[in-house]
């Protein structure tokens, strides 16, 4: 439509301004005006009429399109137009409403405002329109006076930046919930400073940021109140963990000092401490800026900082929650679960050098029982910290109340290195305690796959390093593991034919050397698998014994033989005692004796025809518990034989000590007794018994020239295949009441 068509030319030029806002040289932003029409002139009065006009702090800059088809064309090229003055009729009659139609559905410019002018009210579009594409006005252009247009052009942009500020608020929100998301997955306090961070950038273009807030439980080492550096971004990683005081930058660290301790928002020209809590955790987000913070960034950072307190506490809970599953609560090393952990990491390392171990505090217990809990703890501490420090390179846990497991180099964790810091005492309170170790180990090499396996590999060589009586260590090999299961699967039928009654005691005749009667007999189990098999006691006594089975079966033959007792007593055999042999673990048992006497009296039986076999190697691990046990046996008359005596390491000052009946010489002395220069230990051993006042029984005679050896030696007592072989109970009465009574 043509400007002369129109029915007041002059329209534009009447002077109805005088509330316009002033110019303003020093207003550098425009706000980018699209002026419609394909009449020029309309164009220039536009322009001219606006000239001076200031909006919001900022000019207007025009671009002029003469069609519609122009004016889509321009609003594709500039993103930034905020208004566009359009003329309804052009090209078309509705080439106008095209453009509106191209702005709201093709481009999706909600934002976009638009003045429809036209020249007639006869062209004015339906009110749907307005309505439906958000049009800000709608003017016959007689209506525009300078005046008219200004308000007009002033609303419309006003209109623009709230409709802006508004999306720009959405979108601010919409990140602030987008990190909030985000942040949820971060479960450490160090990661979730770094994260709230990244978020932070997002928020805040420009600016570089520290998290700030007290160390302690957080950073490692970090014992007292100081604020330290969680997290950095866009700054240096060095900064990271460290305290604020030691930052370079003073100012900020002032700030963030006293951020923290005015709990309040500390802004300046170039940087902002924000301040946050929640559940007593407090913290410090300082932002280093390029350029002031828009209103609108404030609000959204207040927001975000709601949200993020909220997240930090959580994240402090969670950490103390994994801290509880995954750490020591005495040393703060990683505990058993966490090792687990570190153990996968070391079946996943190429780094063959590496050994993990095991390191088992001996006798911790009685410590603990003996000195008290906290000189227990103190003593713990202090082998922690003597195995930290031999080197940053290994990873050290406590995995049980004695027990520690490492990982590092092979020149770290090796048997000569690790034993070595065994050798001087530990200080524990006022204590220097003296204590040792058994380890074992694992290395990469026979390492299997997984963490826990591994860790059952370990623990297979330490088991077996703390029965070695050579060496407190031992590497773990597959054999072990191989034997280990063999073991397990044994025990587990020993146990389930123990209950099935499928052991039994069988009697092997002992018999006197001079009257060739029988004296007594020797009480040997007998294990017969479902599948017909015997095995041998040999092989099954070191399983019961390793298993603790032994406790409840060493209890049955107790019994039996005291029911076997009562039985001879009845058959007038009174003076025929029946020997047992008893392990170490039984012994071990605080109610041991108590139980003995108890069978003993509940079968009526003499309790001198009772004979308790042990061998010297109970005397081995805790001489004292063993002696006063076979004193209060011995004082309710029961007898004492030394077994296999002259095979094991007793010293002979030890045995003076003990309360006994009778030596066993061991088959091994026995066996070649009748060659020449063959008997010289036994001989020894029958002299040391007849002075020490005992009784010597030899074991395994198996032919007459070595009973003829033994009769010249002085040997009281005999038992061996010779005269007869374990037998069951009923053979046993059988061969008595031939042998005594024929
Ligand atoms: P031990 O106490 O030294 O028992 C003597 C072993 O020598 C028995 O082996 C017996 O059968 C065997 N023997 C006896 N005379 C001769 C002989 O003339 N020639 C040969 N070659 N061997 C002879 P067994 O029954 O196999 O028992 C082996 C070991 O198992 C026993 O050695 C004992 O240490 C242990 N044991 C057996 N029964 C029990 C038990 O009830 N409790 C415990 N703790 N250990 C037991
Ligand atoms: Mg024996
Ligand atoms: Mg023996």
């Amino acid at each position: 439509m043509q400007a002369s068509e129109n029915t007041n030319d002059d329209f534009l030029f009447i002077d109805d301004s005088e509330e316009d806002e002033l110019f303003d040289s020093a207003v550098t932003d425009t706000w980018k005006v699209l002026i419609v029409d394909d009449d020029p002139e309309i164009h220039s009065v536009t322009q001219l009429a606006l000239s001076d006009l200031v909006v919001l702090g900022r000019h207007l800059e025009y671009i002029h399109a003469y069609s519609g088809q122009d004016a889509c064309k321009l609003l594709e090229d500039h993103q930034d137009i905020v208004l566009v003055l359009l003329d309804v009729v052009m090209e078309s009659d509705d080439a106008g409403l095209a453009v509106v139609k191209y702005i709201r559905e093709q481009l999706k410019r909600e934002d976009i405002r638009i003045v429809l002018r036209t020249g007639q009210p006869g062209y004015a579009p339906e009110e749907s329109v307005i309505k439906d594409y958000d049009i800000n006005d709608y003017k016959t252009k007689t209506e525009l006076t300078r005046r008219k247009l200004v308000t007009t052009v002033y609303a419309a942009i006003r209109s623009y930046q709230q409709i802006d500020s508004v999306s720009k608020n959405r979108q601010g929100l919409e990140k602030i919930i987008g990190a909030a998301a985000n942040l949820l997955e971060l479960h450490t306090v160090h990661d979730y400073a770094h994260g709230v961070l990244a978020e932070m950038k997002k928020l805040v273009a420009n600016s570089s940021g520290m998290f700030c807030a007290r160390g302690q439980g957080i950073v490692e080492g970090a014992d007292d109140l100081s604020l330290y550096i969680l997290a950095q971004d866009g700054r240096t990683d060095a900064e990271v963990n460290q305290k604020l005081l030691a930052l370079g930058d003073r100012s900020a660290s002032q700030n963030i000092t006293s951020c923290f301790q005015q709990k309040q928002h500390i802004i300046t020209a170039d940087s902002c401490s924000f301040y946050f809590v929640s559940g007593g955790f407090r913290a410090v987000i300082h932002l280093t800026l390029t350029q002031a913070l828009s209103t609108i960034e404030m609000q959204h950072i207040e927001v975000f900082l709601t949200s993020i307190a909220t997240g930090y506490e959580n994240v402090h809970l969670f950490q103390k929650l994994r801290n509880a599953a995954y750490k020591d609560w005495l040393t703060e090393l990683p505990n058993r679960l966490d090792f687990v952990n570190l153990l996968d990491k070391f079946c996943q390392s190429d780094d063959s050098e590496l050994v993990s171990a095991l390191i088992d505090i001996n006798h911790f217990s009685d410590i603990n029982d003996g000195l008290g809990q906290d000189v227990g703890n103190q003593l713990l501490m202090a082998v922690a910290a003597r195995i930290s420090h031999l080197s940053d390179q290994n990873q050290l846990a406590r995995i049980g109340a004695d027990v520690f497991g490492i990982i590092g180099p092979k020149k770290f964790v090796n048997p000569e290195t690790l034993m070595n810091l065994f050798s001087r005492p530990f200080a524990a309170g006022e204590q220097n305690l003296p204590i040792s170790a058994c380890i074992g180990f694992c290395s990469k090499g026979s390492a299997g796959s997984r963490g826990l396996s591994v860790l059952n590999q370990i623990n297979i060589a330490l088991n077996l390093a703390k029965k070695s009586l050579h060496e407190p260590f031992a590497y773990y090999h597959q054999e072990m593991e191989d034997k280990t299961l063999w073991r397990l699967g044994m025990i587990r039928q020993l146990r389930t034919d123990f209950a099935d009654n499928r052991l039994a005691l069988w009697y092997q005749p002992q018999l006197s050397l001079a009257t060739g009667k029988v004296i007594g007999a020797e009480a040997l189990l007998r294990w017969q698998t479902v599948e017909g098999k015997f095995i041998s006691p040999a092989v099954f006594i070191p399983l019961a014994e390793y298993s603790g089975l032994i406790i409840e079966i060493g209890n049955w033959v107790v019994e039996q033989a005291c029911q076997q007792l009562s039985r001879l007593a009845a058959s007038q055999f009174e003076g025929v005692s029946i020997s047992v042999n008893v392990s170490i673990p039984q012994f071990k048992r605080d109610n041991f004796v108590d139980t003995i006497i108890e069978i003993i009296q509940r079968n009526q039986v003499d309790p001198s025809k009772l004979e308790l076999e042990i061998t010297e190697n109970v005397l081995m691990d805790e001489p004292q518990v063993i002696i006063d046990a076979l004193v209060r046996l011995k004082k309710q008359g029961i007898s004492i034989a030394l077994d296999d005596f002259g095979t094991g390491y007793s010293s002979l000052s030890y045995l003076q000590k003990l309360p006994l009946d009778r030596l066993k010489v061991d088959r091994s002395f026995v066996s070649d007794i009748a060659k020449k220069g063959g008997s010289i230990i036994a001989d020894t051993i029958i002299n040391l018994g007849q002075q020490m006042n005992l009784k010597v029984i030899a074991e395994g005679i198996e032919n007459s020239e070595q009973e003829q050896q033994l009769k010249v030696l002085g040997c009281d007592e005999v038992q061996g295949f010779y005269y007869a072989k374990p037998m069951p109970v009923d053979d046993f009465f059988a061969f008595l009441e031939k042998v005594n009574r024929g």
